[in-house]
C-alpha cells in the first residue's frame, strides 16, 4: 500500500471524537479506572488487547513484520490536577498541585474529587480572597495552591459534614476540561497535553487495524498515568530498543512550532534525543511531505526521556502537534494533529528509508 492512501484515509470525526471522550474522562496523575475502562472501549472496537504492568501503564502489543526488534510508541494518560492535602475548619478543601499547573488558569473552575470509594464531587476551585467586594487582596493575593481552596458543592459548612461526604486526604481531583472545536478548525480545551495525542495514537490504531498492516517493529502502545510528575515511561519493557513518545510540541517565544504542524522535539530539559532517530523522523517528514518542524523544549520533559532518565538501553524520540498555552486552557489546530498522525505512521511502517511503497 502506498503512504499517501493511507494518509488519505484518516478520519477527522473519529479522531475528533475518541480526543473529546479522551478529554472528557478525568484521569489526573495516578487516576486510572475511568480512563483504562474508555481505553479498553477502544480496543474491543478495533481487536485490540490492553495489557497493564504493575505501575497501570496500558499497553496495546502489535507484532512487527521484522520480529528481531521491538519499539515503544507512548502517549501518556494523565493530566495535571490536584490531590486533597487536608479538609480546613469551614469544610472547604486545601490542595497541594499534581504537575505544573498554573493556578492563575484555573481559578474559578469547576472541579471534581474523586473519592476511594467511588463517589465523585463537584466543586469550586477559588482564591481564598474570592470575591473584589469583599476582600482587599482580592486581585493582589497570590494565586498558589497554599492561597486556594475547593468549595464542594454541597450543604457542609464544616469539616465533619465533609468527612462524612467520604471525602478524605489523598483524593485525587481533576479540572473541567471545556472541550470545544471551532468551524476554522481550532480545538481548544484543557488536557490537550497529552489526550490528543493518546488519540493521534487510536486513529493509528484504527487505520492499521482496518487496513490489515503490521507496523516494521513488535510495537508497545504505551499508555503511562504518571508523565506529568516525571515518572511516565521510566519503565519500558526489556526488549524495547526504542522510545518515541508522542508529547504537545510548544508555541510562542523562541519555539519553531505551530498548532497547524508536528513538532520534532531534539531536546529536552534532560537530554538531546537520539541523533540518528530523531534524523530519521525528519527525513521521514520530508519523504512525505509532512508540516513539521525541529524545536527543542527545554521546560520539558516527555516519557522517552524519562525512559532514557531511567537507565533504559534505548534510543528516545518525541514529537506532538503544536500546542499554545500549555498547562492552561490549551489550543491547538486538526491540521497540527493530522501531521501528527502523518509521522506517527510514517514512523511505524516505514523504516527503510528507501521507498514509498512499504
Ligand atoms: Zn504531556
Amino acid at each position: 500500500m502506498n503512504m499517501t492512501d493511507l494518509f488519505s484515509q484518516i478520519k477527522e470525526e473519529r479522531l475528533i471524537g475518541w480526543m473529546e471522550k479522551l478529554i472528557n474522562t478525568p484521569s489526573v496523575v495516578g487516576y486510572y479506572p475511568e480512563i483504562h475502562h474508555l481505553l479498553e472501549e477502544f480496543a474491543d472496537e478495533y481487536g485490540y488487547e490492553v495489557l497493564y504492568d504493575n505501575r497501570h501503564t496500558a499497553y496495546i502489543y502489535l507484532n512487527g513484520k521484522d520480529e528481531t526488534n521491538t519499539v515503544v510508541v507512548g502517549a501518556h494518560l494523565d493530566t495535571i490536577g490536584m490531590v486533597v492535602r487536608s479538609i480546613a475548619e469551614n469544610g472547604w478543601l486545601n490542595v497541594r498541585n499534581l504537575g505544573g499547573v498554573n493556578f492563575h488558569s484555573v481559578e474559578g473552575e469547576n472541579v471534581y474529587v474523586h473519592t476511594r470509594h467511588n463517589e465523585t464531587y463537584s466543586g469550586m476551585l477559588i482564591n481564598q480572597s474570592h470575591s473584589v467586594h469583599v476582600f482587599d487582596d482580592a486581585r493582589s493575593r497570590e494565586r498558589d495552591f497554599a492561597e486556594m481552596a475547593i468549595v464542594l458543592d454541597e450543604d457542609v459548612r464544616t469539616k465533619e459534614q465533609t468527612e462524612a461526604l467520604g471525602v478524605r486526604p489523598g483524593d485525587l481531583v481533576s479540572v473541567e476540561p471545556r472541550f470545544v472545536t471551532t468551524d476554522s478548525g481550532y480545538i481548544k480545551s484543557r488536557h490537550i497535553d497529552d489526550k490528543a495525542n493518546v488519540a493521534v495514537l487510536f486513529e493509528v490504531l484504527a487505520l492499521l487495524a482496518k487496513n490489515n498492516l503490521k507496523p516494521a517493529y513488535n510495537t508497545y502502545f504505551a499508555f503511562p498515568i504518571n508523565e506529568e510528575i516525571g515518572m511516565g515511561g521510566r519503565f519500558v519493557p526489556a526488549d524495547a530498543n526504542e522510545y518515541l513518545a508522542l508529547d504537545i510540541g510548544l508555541v510562542g517565544g523562541q519555539q519553531s512550532g505551530d498548532e497547524k504542524k508536528v513538532s520534532i522535539c531534539a531536546a529536552d530539559r534532560v537530554t538531546p534525543y537520539d541523533w540518528g532517530l530523531t534524523t530519521e523522523l525528519f527525513d521521514l517528514a520530508e519523504k512525505y511531505e509532512i508540516g513539521a518542524v525541529m524545536d527543542i523544549f527545554y521546560r520539558y520533559s516527555s516519557d522517552a526521556s524519562a525512559a532514557y532518565q531511567a537507565d533504559n538501553n534505548l534510543a528516545p524520540a518525541c514529537i506532538g502537534m503544536g500546542c499554545m498555552t500549555s498547562h492552561g486552557y490549551e489550543r491547538t489546530h486538526k491540521d497540527g494533529v493530522f501531521n501528527t498522525v502523518k509521522l506517527a505512521l510514517a514512523y511505524l511502517l516505514d523504516r527503510s528509508m528507501q521507498s514509498k511503497e512499504f
